[in-house]
């Protein structure tokens, strides 16, 4: 089928990429031109596992382009998949100009029957404004237009390896003829034995919301569960290992730690809590949810501080910037967010990422950052393991040690293990679990 790619960023490249790997011919198209040169040239804006790779092979048969011009883009295309940013209003719901000026230039260059497909996440009711936008900017073509809601739940760090292998395919449409093409779309990956869902298009677009409020959830309560065992002496780790071992809870999400972050996680929550709120429903669950993540990263600052007494003149080190493994994306890091309250505080701050040290210096540009941990750990005060990073489970510890002012480790993700660490000689402050004084 031919294919346009409208946002090529997280989703939108990972999508432009594997749905010409699956042998469709797709066109990815951004308003960011910088972009568009440097993906013409098989260059990734971001990092992510296997995406240099995968583009140089979709670039190399053809299958795959990258235009600035949307016209280019849109006029041939079966099927235009939307995959602008969705970000959050100070109020907290989702911006979706970007999403209503995709669906008018669908609209304007469109050359004949088109899937429009919602694959940003959205507020449930958004693809009725989509139809209605287009219907609006062309009323000639109201019959040509079918809009869907096929929402994306790759996660960054596993984008490609999600894309091609999902757990599900979740697709909400209004017409028999747009599941079709749908199927079509999809029949390589459910060939091999995906699961493709299909239900109305409200139902969709409030399922992606509803899955990863769900997701934010179990992490909130494994981190209010962390401030119980701190106080009362027990180990939150072995509690998320029993809680896992009961298939009704299942073992993904609870770790407890820094909390959450990213670009999905923490505006998607505050999105879902104020369409409810639209709708005449108190979701004050997700209001909760949202306040535990943020008493993490707070419970974190007043344990360095209780540690450290006064963080004037004191040299603090952040391993790991991103907001999970595998990726080079900041947004909403905790790390960050960790950072600037330890500034506030007096500290200078020092940070090592194995991907993310540019965006990171770029959103907060009073970081230090070092090239490698031990120089950034070079006359520290604490060292904070913020992400787990695999690299970071095979660090010298004793070169650790003896580059660091004072012996002190708090671990944001309970990375490093407390009889290693009390062997090594370090104070050693995990979350959730008794501290190794
Ligand atoms: P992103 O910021 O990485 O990319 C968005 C891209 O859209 C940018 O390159 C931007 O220049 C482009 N863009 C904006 N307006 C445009 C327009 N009118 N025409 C053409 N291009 C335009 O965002 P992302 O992380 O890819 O997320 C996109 C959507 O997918 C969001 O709704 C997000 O919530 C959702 N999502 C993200 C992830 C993730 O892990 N990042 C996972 C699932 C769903």
């Amino acid at each position: 089928m031919k294919v346009a790619v409208i946002g090529t960023g997280h989703v939108g490249l990972i999508t432009s990429a594997t749905m010409a790997y699956l042998g469709h011919d797709v066109i990815g198209n951004d308003l960011d031109e910088e972009k568009i040169v440097m993906l013409q040239r098989g260059q990734a804006p971001f990092f992510e596992p296997g995406l240099t790779e995968l583009l140089e092979e979709t670039l190399g048969s053809g299958k795959l382009r990258f235009s600035f011009d949307s016209q280019e883009a849109i006029r041939d295309a079966d099927v235009v998949f939307i995959c602008v940013g969705t970000p959050p209003k100070a109020s907290g719901e989702a911006n979706l100009i970007a999403v209503e000026s995709a669906a008018k230039d669908v609209a304007r260059y469109a050359g004949g029957r088109v899937v429009v497909v919602e694959k940003s996440t959205v507020p449930a009711g958004t693809s009725a404004r989509v139809r209605r936008t287009l219907e609006r900017e062309r009323p000639d073509f109201i019959d040509k237009f079918s809009v869907v809601s096929n929402p994306e739940f790759l996660r960054e760090g596993s984008g490609i390896r999600d894309s091609l292998e999902p757990d599900r395919i979740l697709v909400g449409a209004e017409s028999p003829e747009a599941f079709e093409v749908m199927r079509e779309i999809y029949a390589p990956l459910v060939d091999k034995g995906a699961k493709l869902v299909e239900t109305n298009i409200e139902t969709a677009e409030l399922s992606k919301h509803a899955c990863n409020a769900f997701l934010a959830m179990k992490i909130s309560y494994m981190n209010a569960l962390a401030r119980l065992c701190e106080r009362s002496g027990g180990d939150v780790d072995s509690v998320a290992e029993v809680m896992g071992s009961d298939e009704r809870i299942g073992s993904a999400f609870l770790n407890a730690g820094l909390g959450y972050g990213g670009y999905c996680f923490p505006k998607d929550l505050q999105a879902f809590e104020r369409l409810a709120s639209r709708l005449g429903y108190d979701f004050g669950l997700l209001k909760e949810v949202e306040r535990i993540n943020d008493e993490a990263v707070d419970a974190t600052a007043d344990k360095i501080i209780d540690v450290l007494w006064n963080l004037d003149g004191k040299r603090v080190t952040l391993l790991g910037l991103s907001f999970k493994p595998d990726t080079d994306d900041v947004r909403f890091a905790p790390a960050l967010a960790l950072g600037r309250k330890l500034q506030a505080e007096g500290a200078t701050v020092v940070g090592y990422d194995p991907q993310a040290m540019a965006n990171a210096k770029s959103e907060m540009p009073e970081l230090e950052v070092a090239s490698d941990p031990y120089t950034a750990a070079a006359g520290s005060h604490c060292l904070v393991l913020c992400t787990e990073w695999a690299e970071f489970k095979t660090l010298d510890l004793d070169r650790l040690k003896q580059a660091m002012a004072y012996p002190l480790v708090v671990d944001g993700r309970n990375m490093f293990e407390p009889e290693e660490m009390e062997k090594r000689g370090f104070s050693y402050y995990p979350t959730g679990r008794s501290p190794i004084v």
